[in-house]
């Protein structure tokens, strides 16, 4: 064999109408593609290795679909990256596609394999990784090249103890074409320690801050800005707990690299308002900070106890400051809810006035402890995983209906994004915002689905007879939670708290 190509995908999801969600430009790009592509390397011995990468919803015809197509000349490896639960059937799907048109080695990885049990479908000639890709890449492209795929990788632990510093190149001009702005998602840091119940990222990532050293962030920075890049989007949950976060942004200011980036942070950033000059100064420009309510009985219900709502005002300050748009991330329907409870939070909200904010329906995200506890209680009843998005009805609420959830949903978007438009003091770049939130929600459409102008190209129904003939199910059915290694769980306990500056652990 001459060549391996490797065909990256991160899958999109089918809607609630069946087609696969594409849209002309996209507003996040998948930062998953490019770190895997990242670690992957040139050539393995002699073979040569070429990449092709597809971020399924920024693409708008089904071209790429050729490269799912067995070539005698090259040994051909199709990873289907970043998988979330509601992609799931979307990647099951393209590698039956794959499979069906002679492919033989297809792996499925991201937060779904790594953490809900996947054995129904496993031996059917798609191989699962349960791991970060650290640990594993290397393997399965050997695999490949030597002719066979193992079912699974990962099996003995999910998380790698130290993070190696990889370089990150930028999408090409064409691909970065393909988004509202030309963006480049980075990763510089994994893991969260808290231990909210609903949150997936500490299933994913773990509870142990990681990070490489921050020399290869920045040596991503320089190419992503040579590479015509002018937007970065930090995806790491909680930037503030990086430990090194004040020596990247002092470096990035040294360097003036002029690039605007987006970061997330958890409430405690309330408590460091040099943190937030600092962020301000290196060029962040919108701050998405994780608020979920305005009831502290709620949030120490679904075990986000750093929240205090009494906080979140200095949070708007701080970011007014620094010249940060404060980004609100709201979750409506928490048990306890109900609908005067939801209309006192959009008041409380309109009273701080976060310039952006976004709204999702409490979601028993699979491989979570509010999943199983949710399940447990025989509360779920959506059978259907590609409804787990957070914006959806997925449970029996005890107060609310399905229907009033999404009346709800919506009506917040709606009534936020008027009273902001209708109280001024926005940009044109926020005002276009603001009409284009509230446009979408009056449409019943999620804002956040990923990216302006949708089209349908193709829908579920064209791979319900490959689905079927590969796997022998329509739906997968809702799985099981896996449970941690030793290994992971001895890595989860040795949070370092000193260096995570947990501020509010005194005040648990
Ligand atoms: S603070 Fe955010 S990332 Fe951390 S556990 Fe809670 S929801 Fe997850």
């Amino acid at each position: 064999m001459t060549q391996l190509r490797v065909i990256l995908i991160k899958p999109s999801k089918y809607g609630v109408d069946g087609s696969v969600e594409r849209f002309k430009k996209g507003f996040l790009p998948n930062a998953t593609l490019y770190h895997i592509a990242a670690l992957t390397p040139a050539r393995i011995g002699d073979v040569p290795v070429t990449v092709h990468l597809v971020d399924e919803y920024v693409w708008q015809d089904l071209d790429y679909l050729r490269w799912l197509h067995q070539d005698p000349d090259v040994t051909t490896l199709v990873a289907l990256v970043g998988v979330q639960s509601h992609q799931f059937h979307r990647a099951l799907d393209l590698a039956a596609y794959a499979r069906h048109h002679g492919v033989r080695h297809c792996v499925i990885g991201g937060p779904h394999a790594m953490t809900c049990d996947t054995s129904l479908l496993q031996g059917r000639g798609v191989s699962f990784a349960m791991a970060e890709a650290e640990l594993i890449w290397q393997q399965i492209l050997d695999d490949a090249l030597a002719g066979e795929l193992r079912p699974l990788y990962g099996l003995s632990r999910r998380w790698a103890e130290q993070l190696p510093g990889t370089v990150i190149d930028p999408p090409s001009t064409a691909d970065l074409a393909r988004y509202t702005a030309p963006m480049l998602g980075l990763y510089p840091v994994r893991g969260c320690p808290y231990k909210c119940n609903f949150c997936s990222v500490i299933k994913i990532s773990g509870r142990q801050v990681r990070s490489p050293n921050i020399e290869s962030t920045l040596e991503s920075l320089r190419r992503a800005k040579r590479g015509g890049v002018e937007m970065i989007m930090f995806v790491s949950d909680n930037f503030n707990k990086f430990p090194n976060i004040r020596e990247l942004l002092q470096a990035m200011i040294d360097e003036r690299f002029g690039l605007r980036f987006f970061c997330q942070c958890d409430t405690q950033i309330a408590k460091d308002p040099e943190l937030v000059e600092l962020l301000g100064r290196a060029g962040c420009c919108e701050m998405f900070v994780g608020v979920e309510s305005f009831n502290r009985k709620t949030l120490k219900a679904a075990g986000k106890h750093h929240n205090h709502p009494e906080q979140y005002v200095e949070i708007i300050r701080l970011c007014n400051q620094a010249a940060i748009r404060p980004h609100f991330s709201n979750i409506i329907g928490f048990p306890n809810d109900d609908e005067a409870e939801i209309r006192h939070h959009l008041n409380a909200l309109k009273e701080l006035r976060p310039t952006v904010a976004s709204f999702f329906v409490l979601t028993p995200i699979p491989g979570t402890e509010q999943y199983d506890d949710f399940r447990k209680a025989g509360w779920i009843t959506e059978r259907n995983l590609d409804r787990f998005d957070g914006t959806c009805p997925t449970w029996s609420h005890p107060i609310l209906s399905a229907k009033q959830l999404e009346d709800l949903l919506y009506h917040c978007y709606v009534s936020y994004y008027g009273f902001l438009l209708k109280t001024g003091g926005l940009s044109n770049e926020e005002q276009r915002m603001a009409v284009y939130q509230r446009y979408t929600a009056a449409q019943r459409m999620h804002p956040m689905a990923g990216g302006v102008d949708p089209l349908r190209v193709d829908t579920a129904a064209d791979y319900a007879a490959l689905r079927r003939a590969a796997y022998d199910i329509d739906l997968v059915p809702l799985p099981d939670s896996l449970s941690l290694s030793g290994k992971d769980e001895a890595l989860n306990r040795r949070i370092d708290w000193r260096v995570q500056r947990p501020v509010e652990h005194a005040t648990l």
